[in-house]
């Protein structure tokens, strides 16, 4: 187990480490309130420094073969196989999740560089047959240039490696901005990325949301892929300005459905996953939970079982608990808050309701189930971000898929039924980037993942994760054969 150490971090560009201009930000466990790391607040001008970095790889890195850039990204796999441990504790301490949960991060972000490894060398373009003899029409794809890739704290180190993975795979060059309540653990990757990339081609610059929009306003970007908050996705796409690229990952309330066709065993244990994962601080977790009448009642009882079972406990010294500290003091309190919102709504609190008493002053809150939420509760339209579900009756299908598509964001949608007719129905009218029938896992390596409406645009995972920084041109040539 590596050592209870305050992570020092530095930016990392034109292949060496840098110290910021404007101080230091300090991250506290939140699980204890000890000193977990120190990071640079960077400034303008050390934005500028790790953007020409990325701009001076990029005339070289744009023409480096697939099967090389291939090479690079396996390696890095290879390295940071080497430091799961490390990262794995560095995203423990800052973000609160369970040990064991951390190193499942750690590995699916490692899978996420061998998959766009291979990828890299599958981009294709077409030929095209013109209208005049002695013709032929080329299309090819090309790497936008240097990108910028900004991120929030809930998964610190997989949200970095779609962005990486998938820019440095189609030949971009990247500036990573890490979230400034998770520097640590990317102190950490960027070490890895050090041992292993040429200069330039993956940059790190730490800084708050000040340092995020100077790399976002600055001119030699050609793509901002973003994931954060639908507020800070919003001032971002103010800002870009207008022919930059934009991808949006931003949040959402999701919905689940369980008819009275569905294997209700199989609903509860779905609805406990995905509810309170990561402390529920994911953006495709389950907010909101509508269930039919006839078996309300008995899924109902089931999830409070579930909740109320779950081990919620310091992930450092409880590798394997289910539920560690929230991250934030922020949304802490905003659960707090939705919960207080449904019990004044006239609903009940059947599972949890409040902190953890012997582990404060942690961020530690009991999973939450409240029952009969009406939909005005913000439970049932807002993103808590915590470890909350709201749940809710319905009679009549068509009604229910109104309500779940009622909120802003589009992000994921998750339904139960065993009824084929009723699969079609909910698959097809659930108005989300991903819809989950019978299971929880609504994103996949190999599939793109992307939100709808509020929640954004653009895809990550799949192929089109990278084609998301590819551009196309059209070559005419004039060859003269018949
Ligand atoms: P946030 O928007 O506060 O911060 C995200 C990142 O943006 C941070 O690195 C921050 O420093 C930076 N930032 C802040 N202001 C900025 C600005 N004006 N210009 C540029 N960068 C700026 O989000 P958060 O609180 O860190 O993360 C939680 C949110 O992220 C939730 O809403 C969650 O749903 C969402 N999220 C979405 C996905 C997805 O795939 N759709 C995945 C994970 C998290």
């Amino acid at each position: 187990m590596p050592e209870n150490q305050v992570i020092t971090c530095r930016n990392f560009h034109t292949g060496t480490w840098h110290d910021a201009s404007e101080g230091l930000i300090e991250r506290n466990n939140p699980a204890t309130g000890e000193l977990a790391a120190i990071a640079p607040r960077s400034s303008p001008a050390d934005v500028d420094a790790a953007v020409t970095s990325a701009a001076t790889a990029f005339r070289t890195w744009r023409r480096t073969l697939p099967a090389d850039r291939a090479r690079y990204l396996h390696e890095l796999a290879a390295e940071c196989a080497h430091r799961v441990d490390d990262m794995a504790a560095a995203i423990t301490r800052e973000q609160g999740k369970p040990l064991d949960e951390a190193r499942g991060e750690v590995r699916k972000f490692i899978t996420a560089l061998h998959y766009y490894a291979e990828e890299a060398q599958r981009v294709f373009g077409r030929t095209i047959p013109n209208d005049a003899a002695g013709f032929t029409s080329i299309v090819e794809k090309d790497p936008l240039g240097p990108v910028a890739g900004i991120v929030p704290w809930n998964y610190p180190i997989e949200l970095i490696g779609w962005k990486l993975a998938g820019a440095t795979a189609a030949g971009c060059t990247i500036v990573i901005k890490p979230s400034e309540h998770t520097p640590g653990c990317a102190q950490v990757l960027s070490e890895c990325v050090a041992a292993v990339f040429p200069s330039g081609v993956v940059n790190f610059v730490h800084g708050d949301g000040g340092t995020g929009q100077a790399l976002v306003e600055h001119p030699a970007i050609r793509k901002v892929a973003f994931t954060g908050s639908m507020r800070t996705g919003q001032s971002i796409f103010r800002s870009v300005n207008g022919i930059t690229g934009l991808s949006l990952e931003l949040g959402g309330s999701c919905p689940m459905i369980v008819t009275e066709r569905a294997d209700i065993d199989a609903a509860i244990t779905g609805a406990a996953r995905r509810s309170f994962r990561n402390a529920g601080q994911i953006c495709i977790a389950i907010n909101r939970i509508y269930v039919q009448d006839r078996v309300y009642d008995e899924f109902l009882t089931g999830l409070a079982a579930a909740a109320d079972a779950l081990h919620v406990a310091d992930g450092m010294e409880f590798p394997s608990a289910d539920v560690g500290s929230m991250t934030m003091e922020e949304t802490y309190r905003r659960t707090l808050d939705h919960i207080e919102d449904a019990r004044e709504r006239g609903a009940s609190v059947v599972a949890g309701g409040g902190p953890v008493a012997e582990l404060k002053p942690g961020l530690f809150l009991r999973p939450t189930v409240v029952a009969d939420a009406p939909d005005e509760a913000l439970v049932m339209h807002e993103e808590t971000f915590g470890p909350l579900v709201g749940v809710s009756r319905f009679s009549d299908l068509d009604d229910v898929i109104e309500r779940a598509n009622a909120a802003p964001g589009g992000l994921a949608a998750y339904a139960y039924t065993d009824d084929t007719r009723e699969t079609f129905a909910l698959a097809r009218e659930l108005d989300f980037g991903n819809v989950a029938v019978n299971n929880v896992d609504a994103g996949i390596m190999n599939a793109p993942y992307g939100g709808r409406r509020e929640s954004g645009f653009g895809s990550e995972h799949g192929h089109e994760g990278l084609e998301s920084y590819l551009q196309l041109k059209h070559i005419r040539l004039r060859h003269g054969a018949q």
